[in-house]
């Protein structure tokens, strides 16, 4: 192989998931000479054991580390697993930025999520909020581990002047997603039930909670771009939101209209009130990020919904469903 001739190996510790293969399809579109690229799944070994992960840096000698690799999950999968949430992340976490530190990588893009901001706070969020309020209890386990990322950063730059940073994405759908029932997040697992819905004829489908809330959606292959963006151009240790913008908020139920829309589904869309909203609104400001890239495009919503409706009617079968 050609890895160990290029200048630059960055390793993408979670390469397999939702947004390590959209990173993959960013840099594989735009391939640089003096740059490669390894994209690590759970098959390469389990980051949450620290012999297995100093074998991964041993074999890679990596130069740069995208570091997404995290046990992640949808309110329902968080709200009965918090503590397996914070302890893998906590044991992922260490054991990447410990390794990064040994085998002196020069930089590290972690992922931060903006679920992680504390529960009562002014809107919208911005990057220096992180820290100043327990989380929404529905995912404290999750929120504490990659809360620490920051800490880490922070702690490792003070000590050893290492530029360890991270990025806070809002919620990321794309190709590739967890498109399992009791796992997912809301669009994925909205997108698989409306999609099977449309296939067997069902004439409604159950939207679990009011459709109220509000989130901000980033398309998986628009947050690539930026990470890569991130990795060469934003040094700072300081975490940067990347979110569209605070206009671009839409509710769940807007969200399950689209998504009706995009899989041809013609039935009812009825909301179950007896279940968890989650937060009301996590609304996050990207002013940092328009601040550094003003003219970014993020792809429309109800486009990015298209191509990814057509992607998991394609690879629905092999896909996490
Ligand atoms: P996915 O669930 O799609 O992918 C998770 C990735 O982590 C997979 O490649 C998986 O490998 C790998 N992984 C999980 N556990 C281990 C382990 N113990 N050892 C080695 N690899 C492991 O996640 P996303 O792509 O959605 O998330 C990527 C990052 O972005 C995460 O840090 C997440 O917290 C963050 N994020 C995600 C958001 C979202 O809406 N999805 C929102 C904000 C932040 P394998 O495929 O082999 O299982």
């Amino acid at each position: 192989g050609s890895f160990n001739m290029a200048q630059k190996r960055v390793m993408v510790t979670g390469g397999s998931g939702l947004v390590g293969q959209a990173i993959r399809t960013v840099v594989e579109a735009d391939a640089k000479p003096d740059e490669s690229w390894i994209f690590l799944s759970s098959k390469d070994g389990d980051l949450s054991d620290a012999q297995q992960t100093e074998a991964i840096f041993e074999k890679y000698k990596p130069t740069h580390v995208i570091h997404l690799a995290a046990m992640v999950g949808g309110l329902f999968h968080n709200m009965a697993h918090n503590l397996d949430f914070l302890r893998v992340n906590l044991q992922i976490n260490d054991n990447v930025l410990h390794n990064s530190y040994k085998f002196k990588v020069h930089k590290v893009v972690s992922c931060l999520s903006t679920c992680i901001f504390p529960d009562q706070t002014p809107y919208p969020i911005d990057e220096t909020m992180v820290h100043n309020g327990p989380p929404h209890p529905s995912n404290f386990g999750y929120s504490h581990a990659k809360r620490l990322i920051d800490v880490q950063n922070h702690a490792y730059y003070q000590q050893y002047g290492c530029m360890f940073t991270s990025v806070v994405p809002c919620n990321v759908f794309g190709p590739h997603d967890n498109f399992r029932q009791g796992e997912a997040h809301v669009l994925p697992a909205l997108l698989a039930r409306i999609h099977k819905a449309a296939t067997e004829g069902q004439p409604a489908v159950t939207v679990l909670g009011t459709g109220k809330p509000l989130r901000q959606f980033i398309y998986s292959l628009d947050l690539a771009k930026l990470m890569v963006w991130a990795l060469w151009n934003y040094d700072s240790v300081e975490p940067i939101i990347l979110s569209v913008d605070e206009k671009d908020e839409v509710s769940i139920g807007e969200v399950a209209h689209v998504l009706a829309k995009a899989c041809g589904y013609q039935g009812r869309l009825e909301f179950d009130t007896s279940q968890a909203d989650g937060q009301f609104k996590k609304t996050a400001s990207n002013a940092k990020l328009r601040s550094l890239l003003p003219d970014f495009q993020f792809t429309p919503l109800e486009q990015a919904i298209k191509e990814t409706a057509h992607w998991y009617s394609h690879n629905w079968m092999s896909a996490r469903s």
